[in-house]
């Protein structure tokens, strides 16, 4: 990525964006001291697909009234972008571009090829058909970080995402829509809103439903399998009952669905997951990848480094015993889908360092049945894994293995180390005689 010299349209760009921002300053309809006191710029990113090179994304960040912003530091993760050029100066290390708009009003321009590989096999986690483009945000846009000047007062951004697309092709984002192409960017916690969460572009269907008060999008590129309907009823069924373990649900759901040559899994972003078309409902092992991946997108907990076996163990188990507790499975089923966990899992290895997908995928969620089986036994039934993740969901804090073992303990008041240390640490398997549908 060679640095470009800022090109003429600087001014022509600058100049509309003016006029642009006048029209929506008459628009602002704050009071004159909130305004005062929480002063905005605007940013819009625009997202281009040519019909006949869809397999580029032509991305356009137009900036104005960014009087406060000192310099950007963009962060590209790979090379799949090409063409950046932009206002003021551009100052690249690596793949690292340190920009300086230079002035209120700015604009960057880049090309990102969307194809991104994700081995194994030919398949990818961002990828453009001739009529679809399955991508996320992380793959069309760098990390930004912005630096304001100092002592500034503390603007923030309204910003906007704009899809312009070929006739015909429409777009399902993660985001709250403001048009048929265009969304609100929200990141409520940051100065500069940026875009998050997947994409689906083209000639896609979408079905949408609010489901116990989370807006639910179910979007379908063509050649995809999933029957959106079943997925709907599958989650009017299993979101009260995720609802009441991990609390208030995420703003909006977006489930991105689209063929080979995808990856052939779930992937889950903010507020949106993938999901590739060839992937049933129920999986052969009676587990659900679409419960899995919607619960990894509500948890309002991020692990840490030994946290992972955690949040893969929670997310398969409870995508087999939501089935169950909504009635959609049959004691026997669940009790062949605990079985599987034992039979497929890694043992032996300890839980809280391995990455080893069969342990994260099938011992870890045997466990969590384990923990489950024991809080019912030790408590006469009073408590259960559900109020240890609720209290974890409460906390909001990083997970670790030692706040599961502590809202654990708490939680059944009695002490799990023993367990832990038998069944996580050292990775034995719990004795299977005693399986039973008893979630
Ligand atoms: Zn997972």
């Amino acid at each position: 990525m060679p640095p470009d010299p800022a090109s003429g349209a600087a001014s022509r760009a600058a100049a509309a964006l003016r006029i642009r921002a006048a029209v929506v300053m008459a628009f602002v309809t704050l009071p004159v001291a909130a305004r005062a006191a929480a002063p905005t710029f605007s940013v819009d990113y625009v997202v281009a697909i040519r019909r006949g090179d869809p397999g580029h994304a032509r991305v356009r960040w137009l900036l104005a009234g960014i009087d406060e912003v000192a310099s950007f530091r963009l962060v590209f993760r790979d090379g799949r972008t090409t063409r950046v050029t932009g206002s003021g100066t551009l100052v690249w290390h690596d793949r690292t571009l340190l920009w300086t708009p230079g002035g209120p009003y700015a604009h960057l321009a880049y090309t990102v090829a969307i194809d991104r590989p994700r081995p194994p096999g030919a398949h990818f986690d961002s990828h453009a058909d001739r009529d679809w483009v399955a991508t996320r945000a992380l793959h069309i846009f760098p990390e930004i970080n912005v630096s304001f000047r100092p002592g500034t007062v503390r603007a923030k951004s309204r910003a906007r995402l704009v899809f312009r697309l070929p006739r015909g092709w429409r777009v399902a984002a993660a985001a709250p829509r403001l048009a048929d192409d265009t969304f609100a960017v929200e990141e409520p916690a940051k100065r500069l809103d940026r875009p998050r969460g997947w994409f689906l572009l083209g000639r896609i269907a979408r079905h949408t439903r609010v489901i116990a008060g989370l807006p639910v999008t179910i979007a379908v590129a063509p050649g995809s399998a999933l029957d959106p309907r079943r997925l709907l009823r599958l989650y009017v069924r299993t979101v009260p009952l995720l609802e009441s373990i991990l609390g208030p649900p995420p703003p909006r759901l977006l489930v991105v669905s689209a063929p080979d040559p995808m990856w052939h899994g779930g992937l889950s972003g903010e507020d949106s997951f993938f999901v590739n078309g060839r992937i049933p409902l129920r999986s052969p092992d009676k587990t659900s990848t679409y419960l899995h991946e919607l619960f990894h997108v509500w948890q309002p907990f991020r692990p840490k480094g030994d946290g992972r076996w955690i949040s893969e163990g929670l997310a398969e188990y409870y995508s087999l015993a939501l089935q169950h507790r909504a009635g959609r499975l049959s004691d026997r089923s669940f009790d062949r889908g605990i079985r599987l966990f034992a039979r497929y899992g890694r043992w032996g290895v300890d839980l809280s360092r391995t990455r080893h997908p069969a342990a994260l995928n099938n011992s870890a969620p045997l466990i969590m049945w384990w923990i489950d089986r024991e809080m019912r036994r030790v408590t006469g039934g009073r408590r259960t894994l559900d109020d240890a993740v609720r209290a974890l969901a409460s906390e909001h804090a990083r997970l670790s293995t030692a706040s599961f073992l502590r809202a654990v303990n708490r939680t059944a008041d009695r002490d799990f180390t023993p367990l832990f240390r038998r069944h996580v640490y050292r990775g034995e398997c719990p004795p299977l005689a005693t399986i039973s549908a008893a979630n």
